[in-house]
């Protein structure tokens, strides 16, 4: 009886603190809202990093106080921060002043549908054909009716070639609808809510995105120009706490073409292993190096995760043809997320990402090179300031003056469709990307518009 009496007042007491702290909480995302509206005012990110790493300290030290977890403490804040940073950026979205290369290519379309011609310099979608040997497997895969489920981690052929050309097993591979769902598996399996992932920026956003999916955060860890976009790994090993479970690493990386050397991913890993941190290594750009590329397969390290595709290699972006190589317990946990989302891989694709494999796509890379020079010169002309790419397809220039939004919407008026750089990554409204995925007078074409437009912003 006694205990009866004891076990409903506790009940009635973890009832009032639950209603305490939700009050608490929503006190908390009103006060952050104020401070969005003050940013918004301000022209302020949304993240600071200073900020962030101050009210974490103060709660390692409350959590010492009180005799409370760390891990969980950090993973309660980071709860809070995410949400807090999604209230902010949302508002920022309402007022237009967030927009990504996708949501351009988006309106680009609308755009085209209305009977307008748009020159495409904002997406990395390779204009010239995959190869013939692909298009061929298609129509055969129809006539021996090879159109069914397989196997959640790809065909045993298809797995097989794969495995044989990353020098792995085959149960280190799965097959994926392109890279992009490998990327979304890797970090929405691998990561809870409140844990944290390191990015690298400026970043392809799909990261943070798929990191918000399960309420990750994500540290970002920013480069600059004037460093050649080459990220202090000093800075790096101080951003790893208890929460940090992961890096992600993109090269060559979009959007700045930059490629690592082997010193700076050898000490990278190192950190990896020192932590037990997973390591996602986006490597979808990795035949379009070039110089030297260590990619991460070569390190056998066994947290870490490499994806690639047949979307940049092949002109295939449509066939949605990716894969992730890792160890075999990590593709387990990718497969999982696979079965529950998609089933398979369409077998056809399968078949003629199959077919593709055997196709050499250094004529693509030749293409993209010498594109990619011919940007870097007309940009030059301009006086534009950029990193040469040592890789990948874009070019990443900073404007002379005035934000990236405004010329970009300016340029789509124009007839010409480019990137602006705050999608990848809130501080870089500075900074347009440029695709090399269109021919060489298409593309002297949109520089023009696009010089004759900066010079009238003069
Ligand atoms: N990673 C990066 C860095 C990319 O830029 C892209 C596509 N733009 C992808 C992954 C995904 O490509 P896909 O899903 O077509 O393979």
């Amino acid at each position: 009886m006694g205990n009866n009496v004891e076990l409903e007042s506790l009940r009635r007491q973890v009832r009032d603190v639950t209603a305490q702290i939700m009050r608490n909480v929503h006190q908390r995302m009103e006060l952050a809202k104020q401070i969005g509206e003050i940013k918004n005012r301000l022209g302020i990110d949304v993240k600071d990093e200073k900020v962030e790493h101050d009210i974490s300290a103060m709660v390692l030290s409350l959590a010492d106080q009180i005799g409370m977890d760390r891990d969980f403490a950090l993973q309660l804040l980071n709860v809070l921060l995410s949400e807090s940073e999604e209230v902010q950026a949302q508002r920022r979205q309402k007022r237009g002043l967030k927009q990504t290369h996708m949501g351009i290519f988006l309106k680009a379309k609308k755009i085209e549908a209305l009977g307008k011609k748009i020159i495409h310099m904002e997406v990395g979608e390779p204009d010239y054909a995959p190869p013939a040997s692909a298009g061929n497997s298609l129509a055969n895969s129809f006539k021996l009716m090879q159109y069914h489920y397989t196997d959640t981690r790809g065909t045993p052929r298809l797995r097989d070639a794969l495995a044989k050309k990353e020098h792995v097993y085959e149960d280190q591979v799965i097959v994926t609808p392109g890279g992009r769902f490998a990327v979304f598996s890797a970090i929405t399996s691998l990561l809870k809510a409140g844990q944290e992932l390191i990015v690298i920026e400026p970043a392809w956003p799909a990261y943070k995105e798929c990191a918000d999916f399960v309420g990750a955060r994500t540290k970002l860890l920013r480069t600059t120009i004037e460093s050649n976009w080459t990220p202090d790994l000093k800075q790096l090993e101080e951003m790893v706490n208890p929460c940090t479970k992961m890096i992600v690493l993109n090269y060559p990386n979009n959007p700045t073409g930059k490629v690592l050397n082997g010193k700076a991913i050898d000490r990278i890993v190192s950190i990896a292993k020192d932590h037990d941190l997973y390591l996602l290594s986006d490597e979808v750009y990795a035949d379009y190096a070039f110089k030297n590329f260590a990619g991460i397969n070569e390190y056998g390290y066994d947290r870490s995760i490499m994806v690639s595709s047949f979307s940049k290699r092949y002109a295939m972006t449509g066939f949605r043809v990716g894969y992730a190589v890792a160890a075999k317990k990590i593709i387990a946990e990718l497969a999982r997320v696979q079965a529950v989302g998609i089933t398979s891989v369409a077998e056809p694709m399968q078949h003629a990402a199959l077919a593709a494999l055997a196709e050499d796509p250094s004529e693509n890379v030749r293409t993209i090179k010498k594109r990619l020079d011919f940007i870097c010169s007309k940009l030059k002309e301009m006086s534009l300031r950029f990193v040469q790419p040592d890789g990948a397809m874009y070019v990443y220039p900073k404007l002379p003056r005035g934000e990236d939004i405004p010329l970009v919407e300016k340029l789509l008026e124009k007839g010409v469709a480019i990137a602006p750089g705050s999608g990848f990554g809130d501080c870089y409204w500075q900074f347009v990307r440029i695709s090399a995925c269109q021919p060489e007078k298409t593309l002297e074409k949109g520089l023009d518009v696009m010089a004759s437009v900066i010079k009238e912003q003069a």
